[in-house]
């Protein structure tokens, strides 16, 4: 059952909640890892309010040569910051001290993985792996292989396939100013998050608009948003959105225009950087987002144009784990 919030001052239409959109905590939650999309992991929650802390990067902390597919965490030049002799992002910093943590927070999952109470308080898609782990003729060997591609998830693919690749030039690059920017408003002055409400393709935006008394610039259909441009981008309605629906919008320096989804508790971009591959936990739309959220301290994105869209679509963190995360 999807869960509907409204706002009885605005003609907007309500947002639809799916179960996946929920708090886990909440008795409305639902999640399957086999129908639904991937969840937002505890780490991306992390990652985000680690760049949150960690500020505004500048352009010359940037990669500007960097191959994320021959990445390899055990070489000795494995950290391109430190050979480049380039200052890292704060942020960055942060977020692997993140992920080295997490590797041994889930120990516990792996040595105690007969125990049903210990599943159940996994992330969704480990809790999924250690039940077909424990289903397999040799239990302890699947456990101790899952456990190995875990570890390579926080120790390559995130690091060095994922962030690595998102802070270059040409990727978060695109998104800020050439020269020098000092605030974060500046990222602001290219960027912007705007409150739309987003209409079906069989929907005309313009009547839909003049029905319910709103600026006709802040409706649009799906189809005219950068998601619908490719089939690895996610179409609203596959997490479980009914259309109408009033969104965040992220509106790009680069020309692209991706609606943030509410999912997991938080929201996720709906780019195709994000969705092609399942491990992927942050895009630079995410970056983009999480540094102006820590500029404002709040773990809620601004809506700096548009309609006033509920809160629930402006809200990029768990407030659980914002509340119990610090960064270090
Ligand atoms: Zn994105």
């Amino acid at each position: 059952m999807s869960r509907r919030i409204s706002n009885n001052r605005t003609p907007l239409p309500a947002l639809s909640l799916p179960p996946g959109a929920l708090p886990p905590q909440d008795q409305g939650y639902e999640y399957d890892v086999e129908l639904d999309p991937p969840a937002v992991e505890p780490i991306e929650h992390k990652i985000r309010l680690d760049f949150m802390a960690g500020g505004r990067i500048r352009r010359k902390d940037l990669l500007s040569e960097y191959n994320p597919w021959t990445y390899d965490p055990d070489a000795p030049d494995a950290d391109p910051w430190a050979s480049s002799g380039q200052r890292k992002p704060l942020g960055l910093t942060y977020a692997e001290v993140s992920c080295r943590q997490a590797i041994d927070e889930e120990s516990e999952y792996f040595k105690k993985y007969e125990k049903e109470a210990t599943v159940e308080d996994a992330p969704a898609f480990l809790a999924h792996r250690i039940r077909k782990a424990q289903e397999q003729p040799n239990p302890a060997h699947a456990i101790a292989d899952e456990r190995e591609r875990r570890v390579s998830w926080y120790r390559k693919l995130i690091p060095g396939m994922t962030l690595y690749h998102v802070l270059k030039r040409s990727t978060f690059g695109s998104l800020i100013l050439n020269g020098p920017s000092k605030t974060v408003d500046d990222y602001l002055r290219r960027n912007s998050f705007i409150g739309m409400v987003v209409v079906d393709d069989d929907v005309d935006p313009s009547r839909y608009a003049a029905d319910l008394d709103l600026p006709e610039q802040f409706v649009i259909a799906e189809s005219a948003l950068s998601n619908s441009a490719t089939d690895v981008a996610p179409q609203i309605e596959e997490f479980g959105i009914e259309l109408p629906a009033p969104l965040l919008v992220g509106q790009y320096a680069s020309g692209s225009r991706y609606p943030f989804l509410p999912w997991g508790d938080g929201l996720v971009c709906s780019c195709p950087y994000k969705h092609d591959k399942p491990w992927r936990v942050l895009c630079k739309h995410e970056l983009l987002a999480a540094i102006v959220a820590g500029h404002d301290k709040s773990i809620f994105l601004p809506k700096t144009d548009g309609l006033e869209v509920p809160h629930r679509a402006r809200r990029f963190v768990s407030p659980d784990i914002a509340a119990s995360h610090s960064s270090r």
